[in-house]
């Protein structure tokens, strides 16, 4: 899996909402499938985070609500609701961008809440462009 060429798609994402983050779900042969940006002051909803957003439309889409083998690419590190939303949603493997120090989300670091789920083991890997992710949050935060 080529993790720079997702998360640069995530990057994108991110521009388009209301707030800088952004999520890209890839399914197991590589292709993105959904895609999410933050939308909490435009639908008015505090859950309509990047990563939310993403598998809330991938569920719709594909009918089902389980991804196993799937990733998720998000640009900041996830807040404890995203992460604990991949996991019901059994995606397998997240990487992030950005660590959440400096974001306004609880600081409930994502290996924490990843490693809390019994049934389900997920594959949490960080700074996949580390600088870009953290540089467009500084930048769109502004
Ligand atoms: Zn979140």
């Amino acid at each position: 899996m080529n993790h720079e060429k997702f998360m640069k798609e995530a990057l994108k994402e991110a521009e388009k909402g209301d707030a800088p983050f952004g999520a890209v779900i890839v399914s197991p042969s590589g292709k993105i499938v959904s895609r999410g940006h933050d939308n909490v002051i435009t639908s008015n909803d505090p859950s309509a985070h990047a990563e939310l957003t993403a598998i809330r439309k991938l569920c719709k889409k594909a009918k089902k609500r389980d991804f196993q083998n799937y990733s998720c690419y998000s640009t900041s590190e996830p807040c404890v609701m995203c992460m604990a939303a991949c996991l019901k949603a059994k995606i397998n493997n997240f990487y992030y961008g950005a660590p959440m120090e400096k974001s306004a989300s609880l600081q409930i670091r994502a290996k924490y809440t990843a490693g809390k789920f019994r049934k389900f083991k997920v594959n949490l890997i960080g700074d996949i462009l580390k600088k870009e992710c953290s540089e467009q949050r500084e930048k769109l935060l502004r």
